[in-house]
């Protein structure tokens, strides 16, 4: 941490100095570059912080800069008067280049905001009031008093200490609930939706927070060469941006500001050779995306992996960390008996396929109920229904006395259903910590106001969010593993992680899909403790599961599923016996009690 500090504050020092050690051209240069790297913050956020292919930045950029031109040519505005006004329309333009993000994502979404950008620079290269492709002349200088900023020299201190501020703020982000979240969309926008991210929001906030960046960059461009024409904000600069933020490593800002820096230089060493600089960039593009696939940001890491590969460092070579016990949760009384989950004649179609017919069931507050029934008979189609992932052909789902039908996964899970997946859906670039964070925060993107306008407030949420998911990893036995992975741990723990984070969203109604398949007895026999003890605070737990063992143990009702239809439904004891369950059954070895886990007895509680 001192050690941080101290390389910031002499790094501050040396770019405060540099000016000294530049000429009037090179000055220029680097006013430039600058410039370029808040570009790159910007894109870094939306694309490497949030997953949302933006290739219109470059777009936002030239709307900010010919917004400042035209209302200070055109309409006689002052300059700052008309950068605020650029900064308005360029918010407006980002939010709609966002909006195409709301239906579809990756190649597609590339595909929409490149056509976006083509729209634009084809349109100010043929409009009259952006001057066509001469470009307009004549921007006035940024007047502040007592600095001339038609000085390079100066200009350079006001971008520096834009920029300082455009750093800071994007770091902000990315440490903080908001920056969180959006990491967790990236990784996995399905489950990000069910443990309670807004995700439409959220992409619309990241194309958001990239066109202020872009509108930023914009207008000190604008300030800074008094001319524009559409030749910046053309497509290879676009590429060349990308390349700043591909060889930077996506998911960190600081390598997007050295990527962007390294190509500048790189572009001012061939400026005398233009015919090999387009080649160049993109072989340098290519020797990344093959060599340091996670950017420079990523090379301290994988030298570290190789010097240890080599034998030249030695492996941490600590006793793996143990998991650790479950603390159980405080009992509560059992609440009133009344339908939390009505599930109403729902039908689920895809194309000819009848995932679901006619399926008709309720769960009633206080028990666990199972589940069961041969691959394919619905079950995890059932649970996609009820926490939103599908909207249901038919039929209706009821939350209590709220009809939920259609509503969205973050709706559902903000209203008490959490769930974990059968084919373990945690974030694998977030931290087990993070993982949890993401989903014990609670405030809606409408509180993201506080990033602009009140900072000690969003810091004062982080420090309280920080503290419960102390106390949840605690309770979980997960502390060893806070900071790792999850793909580097077992994968029994990564299951206990996966509940821990449904814990996390306090629910009423908690869905487990197969959560004891692939752990040994011991690891099932501690799952079985952990439902008990949800339960028993008032959560009311639906369990898919083929460890016939658990069920019996655990569920006071089975309801039995095969081919899309509820085919019995009653207490284990009774759909055992049943005839059609038999019939379902036959050849199936699921049906087997490989795994006993309890005796019946422990059942009745
Ligand atoms: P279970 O969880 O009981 O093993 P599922 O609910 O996963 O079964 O699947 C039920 C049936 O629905 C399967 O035949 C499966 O192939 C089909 N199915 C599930 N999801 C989809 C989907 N998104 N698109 C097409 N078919 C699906
Ligand atoms: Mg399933």
């Amino acid at each position: 941490m001192k050690l941080r500090v101290a390389g910031i504050a002499v790094l501050a020092v040396l770019a405060w100095l540099l000016p000294y050690q530049l000429d009037s051209y090179l000055i220029h240069v680097a006013n430039v570059v600058i410039i370029f790297a808040i570009l790159a913050i910007g894109l870094g956020l939306v694309m490497g912080i949030a997953g949302q292919i933006n290739l219109a930045q470059i777009a936002l950029f030239g709307v900010a800069s010919y917004a400042t031109a035209i209302l200070t040519t055109r309409a006689g505005f002052g300059f700052w008067t008309a950068a605020a006004l650029a900064m308005l329309i360029v918010a407006a333009i980002g939010l709609l280049i966002g909006t195409p993000a709301l239906r579809m994502q990756s190649h597609y979404l590339g595909i929409v905001t490149l056509g976006l950008a083509l729209a634009l620079t084809n349109w100010v290269t043929n409009a009259h009031i952006a001057g066509g492709a001469e470009g307009i002349t004549g921007i006035p200088a940024p007047a502040l008093p007592g600095i001339d900023l038609r000085n390079d020299y100066f200009f350079y201190y006001l971008e520096l200490i834009v920029f300082g501020l455009a750093l800071a703020f994007g770091l902000f982000v990315v440490r903080t609930p908001l920056g969180r979240k959006m990491r967790a969309m990236r990784d996995d926008s399905l489950a990000a939706g069910a443990v309670g991210v807004e995700v439409p929001q959220l992409r619309m906030t990241a194309f958001f927070l990239a066109s202020i960046y872009g509108g930023v960059a914009g207008v000190l461009y604008a300030g800074l060469i008094r001319y524009v024409a559409p030749e910046t904000f053309s497509i290879a600069n676009m590429f060349l941006l990308l390349a700043m933020v591909i060889i930077g490593g996506r998911q960190s800002l600081v390598g997007c500001v050295v990527g962007a820096i390294a190509l500048s230089v790189l572009r001012e060493v061939l400026v005398d050779y233009p015919t090999y600089a387009q080649v160049a960039y993109g072989a340098v593009v290519v020797l990344t995306v093959v060599f340091a696939p996670t950017g420079l940001a990523g090379l301290p890491t994988r030298a570290r992996g190789l010097l240890q590969r080599w034998g030249w460092l030695r492996r941490d070579t600590g006793t793996p960390p143990k998991l650790g016990d479950f603390r159980p949760y405080d009992t509560v009384e059992r609440p009133a008996e009344q339908v939390i989950l009505r599930i109403d004649d729902v039908s689920m179609h895809f194309r000819g396929l009848k995932a679901l017919q006619e399926v008709t069931m309720e769960i009633t507050a206080g028990e666990i109920r199972g589940i069961v029934g041969p691959n394919g008979s619905g079950k995890t189609t059932l649970f996609n229904v009820v926490s939103g992932l599908y909207r249901p052909t038919a039929g209706r789902v009821w939350l209590g006395e709220r009809d939920m039908t259609a509503a969205r996964p973050h709706t559902l899970a903000r209203a008490g259903v959490a769930r974990t997946f059968q084919n373990l859906r945690l974030f694998p670039l977030l931290t087990v910590r993070e993982n949890l964070l993401v989903a014990l925060d609670q405030t809606s993107v409408l509180g993201n106001w506080r990033y602009a306008l009140w900072q000690p407030g969003v810091w004062r949420h982080d420090r309280a969010l920080r503290r419960q998911a102390d106390e949840l990893l605690d309770r979980f036995g997960l502390t060893a593993f806070a900071d790792a992975a999850p793909g580097e741990l077992p994968y029994g723990t990564q299951r206990r992680v996966e509940i821990a984070r449904a814990m996390a969203r306090r629910p009423r109604l908690l869905l487990l899909d197969e959560p004891a398949a692939g752990l040994n007895g011991e690891e099932v026999r501690q799952l079985s403790e952990i439902v008990r003890s949800i339960r028993s605070t008032g959560v009311t737990v639906v369990l898919i599961e083929h460890n016939m063992g658990l069920v019996m143990s655990l569920c006071e009702r089975v309801t039995v599923f095969a081919g899309g239809r509820v085919i019995a439904d009653g207490t284990p004891a009774e759909v055992a016996r049943a005839p059609q369950v038999v019939e379902a059954y036959l050849g199936d070895s699921a049906m087997s009690e490989d795994v006993p886990v309890a005796t019946p007895t422990e059942a009745k509680r």
